[in-house]
């Protein structure tokens, strides 16, 4: 591990200025960047700890709920208010790694991970634009069991691994950031950035931004939310495929549908075919099928991952059956 300085500032202030440094790294729980320190695959000049600061709070506010980026993950899937209010985040929390990282982690380090793609991960392997722009992609050709289908460039075919993201991309949640130049809101849905040409941008931020909160909107299609993974093993294990879903049903029919897949895009992928083929229907099978199938039609394996676009069509299928009590 490279030699860092560190700081622990007590106001979001001095944590911005201090961030704001080149070479300047963020850490809350440290669950991701401390493994990314050890590996080599970050090497910062500057540790900036942030757990100092007063960004904690779970609460309910103007039109919905908002979450402090240092609440801890167990915190939120546990809160009252996110239960009862947006299950899908609590759920979507409760199926990401152990109960121990989940004790650890924060809100906005989770939405900061980053790929869990092995040849990422490992400095042996030196084909990858992501740690190295311009070096090629070693998954392309490699062992991309794991990889995206959909949003791949010819550059990075890594899927981003937060279950949390995918969630929050399907409520229309807000991340608020304070930087420099003062604070700004993003959206859910535009914080993360596909890979194109450039791997290595992976978010929305810009240099010396910290994230402070995420605001949940309230809604009808909120409170009737859930979220399904399907991975290789029960527990502590990143999605194969993934869906976040929320509907709003009136009189039989999906009145509004929110949708999102994880495990199978680059970005946490916001389903808006899916959606469209859902609102105003009547839920049953033969929909829920024609809902997976529109979103999916642009989808592309790479071989070892081909089986991801039938294994993520099931996923939304059996979420959306789950949600509709087994309407379809
Ligand atoms: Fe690197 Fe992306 Fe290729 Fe993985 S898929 S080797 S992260 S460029």
């Amino acid at each position: 591990m490279n030699p860092f300085d560190y700081v622990r500032p007590a106001e979001t202030s001095a944590a911005v200025k201090a961030g704001a440094r080149d070479g300047a790294r963020f850490i809350a729980g440290g669950t991701n960047l401390v493994d990314l320190m050890k590996a080599g695959v970050e090497s910062p000049g500057h540790v900036v700890d942030v757990n100092a600061l007063p960004l904690a709070t779970v609460e309910a506010t103007v039109g919905g709920i908002r979450i402090g980026a240092l609440a801890r993950m167990s915190d939120v899937a546990a809160n009252a208010l996110v239960r009862e209010h947006v299950p899908v985040v609590s759920q979507a929390l409760l199926l990401s790694a152990s109960p121990q990282l989940r004790n650890m982690a924060s809100i906005g380090g989770n939405l900061m991970q980053r790929t869990r793609c092995p040849y990422f991960r490992e400095l042996l392997f030196a084909p990858c634009n992501k740690r190295n722009p311009g070096s090629g992609c070693a998954a392309l050709s490699g062992d991309n069991r794991m990889h995206a289908v959909l949003g791949t460039s010819d550059d990075c075919i890594a899927t981003h691994p937060s279950d949390l993201a995918v969630a929050l991309a399907a409520m229309d949640a807000v991340i608020t950031v304070r930087g420099p130049k003062g604070d700004r809101k993003i959206k859910a849905t535009e914080f993360h950035l596909l890979p194109a040409h450039t791997p290595h941008l992976e978010h929305d931020l810009l240099s010396g931004e910290l994230i402070v909160s995420v605001f949940v909107p309230e809604a009808a299609h909120a409170r009737h939310s859930g979220y399904l993974k399907v991975r290789d093993r029960s527990s502590f294990e990143f999605a194969l495929a993934s869906a976040a879903v929320g509907l709003e049903l009136a009189g039989g029919t999906i009145h509004a549908a929110r949708v999102a897949f994880g495990g199978i895009g680059t970005k946490p992928w916001r389903a808006q075919f899916a959606e469209a083929a859902l609102a105003g229907q009547r839920p049953s099978s033969q929909l829920f099928r024609a809902a997976a199938e529109a979103e999916l039609k642009g989808a592309r394996g790479h071989g070892a991952n081909d089986y991801k676009i039938e294994l993520a069509k099931r996923t939304l299928v059996r979420a959306l059956s789950d949600l509709t009590g087994g309407a379809a």
